[in-house]
């Protein structure tokens, strides 16, 4: 078991470089470090929030992993596959009712053994301290608890070993920020010189700066200056979708020849070209972007597109 998590640890994944006019007549150099393809399961950033909290687990000899999200979560569906490949039981805990037939994720999960409990948003969003979690441990006692989303201190240790994987130098390194905690981790692995952006891909994004201060805080008492997050480019919150996000997806793809979805990556990659054409970066700067993964959630994206009449083609 220890063998099998060590060689996904120390797997190497792709750094590829992008080449387009428009990259070329603005002389950036843009890298994209694929960590979506560390595993076909538990990509990208879940991989490495994951790593040390498994490891953890087994160190204390928990043999079951609980945590929370919504019914499209990347990180339920991360955690459902790593319990199943490294022999855990796992327990999701899903904001919202259930809804048969299950999504493509909360139908993976399942498949991988996890026990889904459903609770209602209020319920859901005192997650951690609930009469409904003290039940969970009376019932199965040996739980490891791993937050929503996955951040934690140790998350942020394995993102930090990101940096070391990339064997270039850079000037910035960007991702797309959901509860700020791969950001984190990232600045944590970063030298002075080098930067790390971050894109919200939530509305009202701005709680989330003070979020990484504390997360790195409680991870290693530091202080960083040399990172910022963009709260703009969310294109009207969490999961939302437009024509405009999806036509530059398409775009992306067709010529980049990478997969990305909407819900992280095509944000940031939209948000990062913009600021690209808008000359906010000098002239040879070297852009490492974290592909993040998340691919796992374009079936259920589309499924929910085809029911929508008003969004007439699909990703
Ligand atoms: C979860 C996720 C993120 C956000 O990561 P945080 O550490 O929560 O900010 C980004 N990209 C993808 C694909 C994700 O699944």
């Amino acid at each position: 078991m220890k063998n099998l998590i060590e060689n996904l640890h120390t797997k190497t994944t792709p750094l590829v470089k992008l080449e387009s006019p428009f990259l070329t007549n603005h002389q950036i150099n843009l890298y994209v470090k694929r960590i979506d393809l560390i595993h076909p399961h538990i990509s990208g950033n879940k991989w490495y929030k994951l790593y040390y909290n498994i490891l953890e687990a087994k160190e204390l000899n928990k043999d079951t992993l609980l945590t929370f999200g919504g019914a499209y979560s990347n990180h339920i569906y991360a955690t459902a596959a790593a319990g199943k490949e490294f022999n855990f039981k796992t327990i999701g805990i899903i904001r919202g009712e259930e809804h048969l037939p299950l999504n493509p994720t909360l139908r993976f999960a399942k498949d991988c053994g996890m026990e889904i409990h459903y609770v209602d948003r209020s319920k859901y969003r005192n997650k951690t301290n609930t009469n409904f979690i003290k039940e969970l441990k009376n019932k199965y006692g040996n739980l490891y608890l791993l937050p929503e989303g996955g951040t934690n201190s140790l998350a942020l240790k394995g993102c930090s070993e990101i940096i070391g994987t990339i064997d270039i130098k850079f000037d910035y390194i960007c991702t797309p920020c959901g509860t700020g905690g791969t950001l984190s981790g990232l600045i944590c692995g970063l030298n002075l010189t080098q930067k790390a952006i971050g894109f919200s891909v939530l509305k009202g994004g701005g709680f989330l700066v003070d979020d990484v201060k504390k997360h790195i805080k409680n991870y290693n008492g530091n202080e960083y200056k040399n990172w910022n997050i963009y709260l703009d480019y969310h294109f009207g919150g969490y999961a939302k979708i437009t024509k405009e996000l999806i036509s530059f997806i398409q775009e992306f793809e067709k010529e980049f020849q990478i997969s990305i979805e909407p819900i992280y990556s095509g944000k940031m990659f939209y948000g990062l070209l913009d600021l690209i054409k808008k000359g906010e970066f000098k002239r040879e700067t070297k852009i490492i972007v974290l592909h993040t993964g998340g691919l796992q959630g374009l079936k259920g994206i589309n499924e929910k597109m085809k029911k929508l009449s008003d969004i007439d083609f699909l990703l």
